[in-house]
């Protein structure tokens, strides 16, 4: 039996890990490439396996960098099952729909612009379409619930635990027997961190022969929740104070109903005002609260507490939905209000058009409340850029731009130490989904395994 590494490997987006055992092919999660332009292109290469060779793909979590490529690999071919919580599996579908959308968008826009050249080429295909997302949803057969194990075949058994990243994330655990090798083979997936809203702290993992461990803030340490909270709502107080608007670049899953979460005890508790106008400007991430909302079997105790008090969550007085694309132009009119849009590494989405109306206001501010990759309009707001390209337009920062590194999502330094410790000092851990210095500066701390930091489409003997 081996392992092969197809994607996020020494990169944060594109998991994807191939199983081989027995006769059977299972992979771990098919994830986009995001950030950058070379990272697009990676999108157009082979895999690097056969896709219509592949029996089973477990799903760690519905974020596109681990689900986005599954309607590529329908088109190209896949006619396996995906294995994954119930959750995940609506999140999944609409992160794919939406994916879909945009690849067609793009390919659209590159299309229009090569016709204007002498040299027009080739036409432009999308990745795939919202054709191929539909289709691939044929294949999300079985669902699965934390910590029972469910046999894929003989000498196969998957068992999902609760990894607290997103609604639905998973940490997958494989019992694998091969000629009378037995190997436990555990992914961590994005593992979450402890404490934070919604959904419950990641679940201890099972001991494991081999891990293979996300690193993406393996070199640093976040912030307490608490306090972020608090330098929220004086981001939020101040920049009211002075009529001006509040942006908050956000991821449509898990991030924006934190948000929504953290801003209705604001207001509850009187740290906020009561009137705060709150404009959720993002139709996937006003989707993404509704699957939210269907799956109660994922929150933590907290939230149960508040449901139990007759309230909704992710409610609060001054909050507007916007789903109409007119209503979220008129937008730029307004201010001292909270104005919560995609994408949360500004690479797409509403918010590019409220930074374009916003940036150069000192009034205004920006607060970051995620992970921004190398190569992002976030990153470069975040690294002090005088001046950004935004929407073919230059325009100067002179918004308040702050960082709040409390609401991650992924489990920093020491979290990510602490889970690999409960795993039982494993033979090897592969490190995988992270930047080069996060993972060495991670592999430093890790003493009682072997680290290996694989190549893409590196295989290894298990
Ligand atoms: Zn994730």
């Amino acid at each position: 039996m081996r392992i092969v590494f197809h994607g996020a490997a020494r990169n944060v987006t594109g998991s994807c890990h191939l199983i081989e055992c027995r006769d059977k092919r299972i992979l771990i999660d098919c994830g986009l490439y995001q950030g950058n332009r070379d990272m697009d292109e990676e999108n157009r290469n082979n895999f690097g396996f056969e896709p219509a060779a592949i029996d089973f793909l477990l799903l760690t979590h519905g974020h596109l960098d681990h689900c986005g490529r599954i309607p590529l690999l329908n088109r190209l071919g896949f006619r396996g099952k995906v294995i994954t919580t119930a959750a995940t599996r609506e999140l999944a579908r609409l992160v794919m729909l939406d994916s879909a959308r945009i690849q067609e968008e793009e390919a659209k826009y590159k299309g229009y612009k090569a016709s204007k050249r002498k040299n027009r080429g080739e036409p432009i295909e999308p990745l795939y379409d919202t054709l191929d997302a539909l289709n691939s949803l044929d294949a999300f057969v079985d669902i699965i619930d934390f910590e029972k194990p469910c046999d894929l075949c003989p000498g196969i058994r998957a068992t999902f635990f609760d990894a607290g990243h997103i609604l639905g994330s998973a940490c997958i655990l494989l019992d694998l027997e091969e000629a009378g090798n037995r190997r436990r083979v555990l992914f961590s997936g994005d593992l979450g961190c402890n404490g934070r809203a919604i959904i419950p702290d990641p679940a201890t993992p099972p001991h494991a022969d081999t891990v293979i461990m996300e690193s993406t803030y393996g070199d640093r340490l976040h912030k307490k929740l608490e306090p972020s909270i608090e330098e929220l709502y004086q981001a939020i107080n101040t920049t009211i104070a002075r009529d001006g608007n509040v942006l908050i670049p956000s991821f449509a899953l898990e991030r924006s109903q934190e948000l929504l979460y953290h801003l209705r005890e604001g207001v509850e508790q009187g740290r906020l005002p009561r009137n705060l106008q709150v404009y959720l400007d993002s139709p996937m991430a006003i989707s993404a609260t509704q699957i939210f909302r269907r799956h109660r079997e994922c929150f933590d105790e907290e939230t149960w507490a508040v449901i139990s008090a007759g309230k909704d969550p992710f409610e609060l007085p001054g909050l507007h939905i916007v789903r109409d694309t007119a209503e979220s132009m008129a937008l730029k009119h307004i201010q001292g209000a909270v104005i919560i849009a995609g994408s949360g590494m500004c690479t797409g989405g509403r918010i590019r058009h409220h930074l374009r109306h916003n940036l150069w206001r000192e009034e205004a501010s920006v607060v970051f409340v995620g992970y921004a990759a190398e190569g992002t309009l976030a990153r470069q707001i975040i690294d002090g850029a005088e001046e950004v390209r935004v929407l073919q337009e230059e325009v100067e920062v002179n918004a308040e731009i702050f960082t709040i590194g409390g609401f991650s999502a992924h489990a920093d330094q020491q979290e990510l130490l602490n889970w690999h410790a409960r795993t039982g000092s494993p033979e090897h851990t592969f490190l995988v989904h992270g930047e080069e210095i996060a993972m060495q500066t991670l592999a430093g701390h890790l003493n009682d395994t072997k680290v290996e930091m694989p190549n893409l489409h590196e295989a290894f003997e298990l």
